[in-house]
């Protein structure tokens, strides 16, 4: 089956005191159409730097794509114009985010909103617009869509809003959604029910799924097939099912360890002594998480480990494991 998204050696640079660091190095993996990717890792992966990558939403003067290829349903992104990318934005591709509060304009109405979002894409009236933008409501489970509609973003509660998001980001009937974080603000009944929803609309729709988390219980619940990232690298990538069966990278059996009972609040991945190194401070050879790894050998700073295949369909990046090892002695 053709991907529906590819990303090659994906690079994202930013340029510190006339210096570039990559955010995102190296990344390379593909989405299958109806399938839902789970990106996870601590804050300061990478993992919102690669969506907005994909998505061309780098913040100006900041970072930008500087190496690899984004293939996205026969069109390479990082080719396009912004205008072109605008026709895609939105449309074919979407994104949500952990705090629907900032992506709502707090002056207009939701209703006004959401018929933006299709005025934008479609040729339609304003009454077709108002009826299909109720319809959208009622999809994402809000009672009284015609009431709703009425409404400001700061009357509804954050699960209505996060529901709101989805309806617009649903809209245009996008091939690919970019779910960023979607419901780590929500309280964990909230945050199931709109995994739950994501989920359905997803089935219904086969849309492709990119669900970003720092929480691999809700990768388990959620996904299909999962990356593992650290430091801006891809470290691990499998199925699901043979990620919970037996992870093989270090990194991924300490975020197994991490993974929260219903009832704790504390950030999820506190339990991993030390931090992710940052952008300036990144080793400049050999495995990035070698200064945090209980498993870590003397090669482990000197011999940068490469993503391979060491099971089938389970890759991981990490010199325990003899296809991770570069070929010819080459160190990278
Ligand atoms: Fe740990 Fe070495 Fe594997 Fe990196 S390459 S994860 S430091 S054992
Ligand atoms: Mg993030």
């Amino acid at each position: 089956q053709a991907s529906l998204l590819e990303v090659r050696k994906l690079e994202t640079a930013f340029r510190i005191e006339g210096k570039d660091y990559n955010a995102v190095d190296q990344v390379s993996f593909q989405v299958k159409p109806g399938k839902v990717i789970g990106v996870v890792g601590e804050s300061g992966c990478g993992k919102s730097v690669m969506s907005l990558s994909i998505m061309g939403l780098l913040p100006k003067g900041a970072g930008r794509v500087k190496g690899g290829e984004i293939l996205f349903d026969g069109k390479q992104l990082d080719q396009l114009s912004n205008q072109q990318m605008n026709k895609i934005r939105g449309k074919d591709i979407t994104m949500i985010f952990q705090e629907p509060m900032t992506s709502l304009n707090p002056v207009f109405t939701i209703g006004y909103q959401l018929e933006e979002v299709l005025h934008n894409h479609f040729t339609i009236t304003k009454k077709e617009a108002r009826n299909k933008v109720i319809q959208l409501l009622a999809a994402v489970g809000i009672s009284r869509p015609e009431k709703v509609v009425l409404d400001y973003p700061h009357q509804l509660s954050g699960g209505m809003r996060q529901r709101v998001m989805i309806a617009m980001a649903i809209a245009c009937q996008p091939k690919l959604l970019i779910a960023d974080e979607p419901t780590t603000a929500l309280d964990v009944t909230v945050q199931a029910q709109i995994l739950e929803l994501l989920k359905d609309i997803q089935r219904k729709n086969n849309m492709s799924i990119i669900l970003i988390t720092h929480d691999l219980g809700v990768v388990s619940e959620t996904c299909d097939e999962v990356l593992v990232m650290y430091a801006g690298r891809i470290v691990e990538r499998t199925t699901v099912r043979n990620l919970f069966d037996k992870p093989l990278h270090p990194y991924t059996e300490l975020l197994m360890g991490a993974i929260p009972k219903m009832e704790e609040t504390v950030d999820t991945l506190e339990t991993i002594e030390g931090i992710v190194p940052s952008l300036t401070n990144m080793p400049e050879t050999g495995c990035r998480f070698a200064n945090r790894c209980p498993k870590a050998m003397e090669a482990c700073s000197d011999i940068t480990p490469v993503l391979a295949e060491e099971k089938s369909n389970h890759e991981v990046a990490c010199l325990l494991y003899e296809s991770s090892k570069p070929r010819g002695g080459v160190t990278l």
